[in-house]
């Protein structure tokens, strides 16, 4: 690979110019955590053959990240020692530092006499504060690379999208030129000696054994099992999706949420197998319309509004309609301990906090349920997506992700969504309710496959 290649050009925009090094080009991986079907590293390696320049991969471990828990440290570090196992085979060293990237990388680009920084792009204010210090402190260029996205973000749309049908078409007119197959990545024909540097990186296993103790990692993570996941979904679940995804009570989604979110799995390789799936058109496009079209949507409201969390991120419809409904009487009022404990009237509920909590997940109908009666019950809108988000955030092994952001925001504050039938409380926020999932699905038989223990995945 000593000539560029335009497919893995225009997923990357530089961040920042600056002196090049005599050292290694280095990715830091953050947010997709895998080897294969990685745009960022396909990058960066293009430019390590190209500049005859080994290549390192670090990633940076902080002991908090936005509330989560040894479940999902273990989740990560699991998928995240198999990703070191591959790339030593491949001749690219992992460096795990234990310490944020703005800490640990500027140090260590000095120590190696880096060539090039690259980093895979999240919209999430934390890392964008990262690179933002980053872009300020380092003096080699500085790139990032979109390899989540199947259209970079920032090229399939240059503003904040209303909804999901202004930014379907702006899919649409680029989707058949960036939904591709994907290179492998190659064995790296520049070494580096590493013993030269005197760099201590920490052993992810040892990491893993360590937090193991709460014993409650239940999915096995990494990029085989998520691959694996990925061919049983296609090959036996995909044509059952169009018609059993809303019920709770089937095994109807993918379940591909975690590995999506982790990184262990690429959109763009999932998107790529189903277009691929002999299965009609008709069959397929409800869940590309999920997998592109609406997740892409959620990245898109990260990166371009900042109250992405907050209630000023809502629409000024949203925004007017709950303001004038903040003092409407509020039949029940829950605080967050009784909420995260499950202990509400309404045994619905109750089931799927207790699901949540279990089983670190909740199926996607009942999450727009679950805000919904959140905003319901507490006392002002603020409070509502607060708790909505930290349990979220605490509890799914998906959540901290912009999917987790928007869904929540499309829930509590018509984020995507439009005005409905004025009531109390909600205003012209969309309603749900138990009598309404009495009508999609059998939620008594939900509710019991919660408490029995024999919920099927
Ligand atoms: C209140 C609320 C909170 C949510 N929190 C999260 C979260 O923390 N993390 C998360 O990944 N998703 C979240 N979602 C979106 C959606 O519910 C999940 O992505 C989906 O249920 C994940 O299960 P699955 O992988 O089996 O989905 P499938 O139905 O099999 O879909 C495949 C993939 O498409 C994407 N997708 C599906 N539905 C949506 C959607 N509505 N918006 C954006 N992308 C979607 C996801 O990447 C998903 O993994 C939330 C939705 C709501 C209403």
């Amino acid at each position: 690979m000593n000539r560029r290649n335009l497919d893995i050009d225009r997923r990357c925009r530089r961040l920042k110019e600056g002196q090049r090094g005599q050292g290694p080009v280095v990715y830091w991986i953050s947010r997709d955590q895998r080897a294969d079907d990685n745009w960022a590293l396909l990058w960066a390696q293009q430019e390590a053959m190209v500049r005859q320049k080994a290549l390192v991969v670090v990633f940076c471990l902080i002991p908090e990240y936005l509330g989560a828990t040894s479940n999902h440290y273990t989740f990560m570090l699991r998928g995240l020692t198999g990703v070191q196992k591959k790339l030593q085979k491949l001749h690219i060293p992992f460096f795990l530092l234990e310490q944020s990237p703005v800490e640990a990388l500027p140090c260590f680009l000095r120590q190696i006499d880096a060539h090039v920084l690259v980093s895979d792009f999240d919209p999430l204010r934390m890392k964008r504060q990262w690179q933002k210090q980053l872009i300020e402190e380092v003096a080699v260029p500085f790139y990032e690379v979109d390899a989540h996205n199947i259209i970079p973000a920032w090229f399939v749309s240059e503003k904040k999208e209303y909804a999901a049908y202004t930014l379907r078409p702006k899919i649409n007119r680029l989707r058949d030129n960036f939904l591709t197959d994907i290179p492998p990545v190659q064995k790296h024909p520049f070494e580096w000696n590493l013993n030269a540097t005197g760099f201590n990186s920490s052993s992810f296993s040892a990491l893993t054994s360590d937090r193991d103790s709460t014993g409650k990692g239940k999915l096995p993570s990494g990029e085989a099992e998520a691959q694996l996941a990925a061919d049983l979904f296609v090959d036996s679940g995909l044509a059952k999706y169009p018609a059993s995804r809303n019920n709770p009570c089937v095994q109807g989604q993918s379940g591909l949420s975690p590995y999506l979110h982790f990184g262990n799995l690429s959109a763009q390789r999932l998107a790529w197998m189903v277009s691929k799936s002999e299965l009609p058109v008709e069959d397929k496009a409800p869940f590309l319309e999920e997998l592109i079209v609406r997740r892409e949507l959620s990245d898109n409201f990260c990166l371009y509004e900042p109250g992405y969390d907050s209630f000023a991120g809502f629409p000024e419809w949203a925004r007017k309609t709950l303001d004038l409904h903040r003092d409407d009487k509020r039949e029940y009022i829950y605080t967050f301990q009784d909420l995260e404990a499950g202990n509400t009237h309404e045994r619905l509920w109750n089931a799927c906090q207790v699901d949540l909590v279990q089983n670190g997940k909740l199926h996607g109908y009942l999450r727009m349920y679950w805000a919904k009666k959140i905003l319901e019950w507490t006392s002002v809108p603020e409070a509502a997506l607060e708790y909505a988000i930290l349990l979220n955030d605490r509890y799914s092994l998906d959540g901290r992700d912009p999917n987790g952001y928007a869904g929540v925001a499309w829930a509590i504050g018509g984020v995507h969504d439009r005005a409905w039938k004025e009531r109390p409380v909600f205003g012209k926020i969309r309603y749900m309710n138990e009598v309404g999932c009495r009508r999609k699905f059998d939620v008594d038989g939900y509710i019991a496959s919660v408490y029995n223990g024999d919920k099927q995945r």
